[in-house]
């Protein structure tokens, strides 16, 4: 089925979030049944990021606890609000600075968007000592568009290898946006290329469980080629109309 034909069928307009989530949660069991995988091996993480407190409060009131964020400052106003929830677990998943990782280290539990080895050794040295070690995917360029942030895979065991000797940061595995023109076929692909990556890894010794994969629009090929995060904002928050 194409992208276009699943969104006609997922208007997200008149639901509340509670239906929203309810919904993204049963596409998320169907395939991981469909796939022949246990639901409970994929996290949903609601992705938060331009939609107010009062939206991940209302989210969090329905259960869910994962939550992602694109940008800095928006965030640290968005966890001021709502720190009285302290079971809730924040995720980085935009673009890092250098300038700007001393928040990330010290706000988040996990960071997904890792795609140098300067970001990673300043969170390194940044990560409080009374926090756990930030949990970590690297982000790969995985359809090796000019314009995206990503490791590319020929350098991905050279980042990964420097990461696992910082002991503040724990390597969890690997995280990708495809190409946004992709066919579903495309998709599948670019999925697969992220999961045989992620096996290299393991072959090579690292200990990694983590394939940070799939969107609102493609969040079902992700789970078919092995997802065990999916990062999912307009399914459940609505359209993004205050896009910054
Ligand atoms: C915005 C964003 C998402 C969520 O995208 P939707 O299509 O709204 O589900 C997921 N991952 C990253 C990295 C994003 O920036």
């Amino acid at each position: 089925m194409s992208k276009a034909t699943h969104n006609m069928h997922r208007p997200v307009i008149n639901h509340t979030i509670a239906d929203a989530l309810a919904k993204v949660t049963a596409r998320i069991q169907q395939a991981a049944q469909a796939a022949g995988r246990n639901c409970e091996t994929v996290r949903l993480i609601a992705v938060s990021k331009t939609q107010p407190a009062d939206a991940v409060a209302q989210a969090y009131a329905n259960g869910q606890r994962d939550f992602g964020e694109n940008y800095v400052q928006e965030a640290l106003e968005k966890q001021a609000e709502l720190n009285a929830l302290a079971d809730l677990q924040w995720h980085f998943i935009g673009p890092i600075q250098s300038n700007k990782t001393r928040p990330i280290a010290e706000n988040f539990a996990w960071i997904h968007s890792i795609d140098r080895e300067k970001v990673a050794q300043r969170l390194n040295d940044q990560r409080p000592p009374h926090l756990p070690p930030a949990q970590i995917c690297l982000q790969v360029n995985i359809d090796d568009e000019s314009t995206k942030s990503g490791v590319s895979l020929t350098e991905l065991s050279a980042l990964a290898k420097a990461v696992s000797h910082m002991p503040r940061l724990q390597l969890r595995g690997l995280m990708a946006i495809p190409a946004a023109d992709n066919t579903p076929e495309q998709q599948h692909q670019a999925f697969r290329k992220l999961h045989n990556a992620l096996t290299e890894l393991q072959t090579q010794g690292y200990q990694v469980d983590t394939l940070s994969m799939g969107m609102s629009g493609d969040l079902e090929e992700a789970i078919a080629e092995g997802a065990t995060m999916v990062r999912v904002g307009t399914d459940i928050f609505g359209t993004r109309t205050n896009t910054r």
